[in-house]
């Protein structure tokens, strides 16, 4: 069987996104071990990064050795018990994922729905939290990537804490391309990803605990149902002043690249960082727009880095993300549940924002959308595109 070549691709969907050679040159140094020194220091530098990218003095700041569905396993199994109830916002996909792993723990999840495309309603949690006084956790995604819709997680967080709730923020898809201000916010258990806006190689998930949850884990009268992801015996390892215990052998390589991502991050600054998706997000708007496609989402609730088109009329959407691919070497994403075969997700997110990804997957859907009988002015959508741009 020959060696496996990677093609090149340009990485315009919902994650991961493309990663930069600057990270895929990191991830590429000889492996070292876990508890060697170099790979110690490795983690502790990790640890400030990682506390500027969520805007967090706290301590408890590390990536779980996983992707990022096992960070909103880890921030869920640590303040739950069985028992337990938590106040879910379901509006996509992933609050779905949160409800279900509730579930799992043996709690109580009440959920707030809310139309998918748009974001959680700040009234109908009110009620939900008026009407259950003992819910522990309030739980909801900030960047539902399922839709593109973003929620506010100061609103949110103000009212968590109103009712004394524990507050878990998926942040993968938010962190690096949208404001997010942990300790501002009083956010006590936050998770995010690598392959999403930090533009990082996948399998890693930065997580974030406050003082006030690990408390509560202090106070839990049942040991969490999760061996590897209890938090309690990973303080041991990822904290501890050089006391490091053995754990679990953690991805040495994947750490060099995350590593590397966050110093990206860092020389960028988060502001600008947030500007730079805004701005080609904006680019990529007005590419849309001139081939006539319409956004899910409204403005006001729009994430710059994940953008959710509706598909027109008569047009085979799995046919024309199979020619983007093959042809042009560009992914954009197809809809998940509720919206399968209804939108495309364009991401714009870390390294894939930039202006020539923007023309790129312009361009390409403008040719394949003609080539597919769309009535489309041959080059005005790119042309819309540079005068966003300015130029
Ligand atoms: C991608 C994503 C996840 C899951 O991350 P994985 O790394 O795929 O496990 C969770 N929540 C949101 C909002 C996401 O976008």
């Amino acid at each position: 069987m020959p060696a496996f070549t990677a093609p090149l691709r340009t990485l315009m969907g919902p994650g991961p996104s493309d990663v930069s050679p600057r990270v895929l040159a990191a991830l590429a140094q000889p492996t070292i071990g876990h508890l060697d020194p170099e790979f110690i220091r490795l983690m502790d530098e990790t640890k400030v990064l990682l506390q500027y990218a969520f805007q967090t003095k706290n301590q408890m700041t590390f990536p779980v050795s996983a992707p990022g569905s096992a960070g909103m396993e880890c921030a869920l199994v640590n303040l739950l018990e069985p028992g337990d109830k938590a106040v879910v916002c379901v509006n996509g996909v992933f609050g779905g994922r949160m409800r279900d792993i509730v579930g799992r723990i043996g709690g109580t999840a009440i959920v707030v729905e809310d139309t998918w495309g748009t974001p959680v309603d700040p009234q109908k949690v009110e009620d939900a939290l008026k009407q259950n006084p003992s819910a522990k956790v309030l739980a909801w995604v900030q960047a539902e990537t399922s839709t593109g819709a973003e929620s506010d997680s100061a609103t949110l967080a103000k009212l968590g804490h109103a009712h004394g709730c524990l507050l878990v923020t998926d942040t993968v898809t938010a962190l690096g391309g949208t404001p997010l201000k942990v300790d501002e916010w009083g956010l006590d258990a936050v998770y995010s990803g690598t392959q999403k806006c930090l533009s990082c190689v996948p399998g890693l998930s930065p997580v974030t605990f406050s003082e006030r949850a690990l408390d509560a884990v202090k106070k839990r009268k049942t040991p969490c149902v999760s061996w590897f992801l209890d938090i309690s015996l990973l303080m041991g390892y990822w904290s501890g002043e050089n006391r490091r215990a053995y754990h679990h052998t953690a991805p040495i390589n994947a750490n060099y690249a995350l590593h590397e991502a966050l110093t990206i991050l860092r020389e960028e600054g988060l502001e600008n960082s947030w500007a730079r998706h805004r701005k080609h997000h904006l680019a990529l708007r007005a590419g849309v727009e001139a081939l006539g496609l319409s956004f899910v989402v409204a403005e006001a609730h729009r994430l710059p880095q994940l953008n959710s088109i509706s598909i027109p009329a008569g047009v085979d959407e799995a046919a024309v993300r199979k020619t983007l691919l093959n042809e042009h070497g560009i992914e954009i994403g197809a809809g998940l549940g509720s919206m399968a075969g209804k939108i495309w997700r364009i991401g714009v997110m870390g390294h894939s924002a930039r202006q020539e990804n923007i023309l790129k997957v312009v361009g390409a859907l403008e040719t394949v959308l003609r080539a597919m009988g769309q009535k489309l002015d041959a080059g005005a959508a790119t042309a819309a595109v540079r005068k966003a741009y300015g130029s």
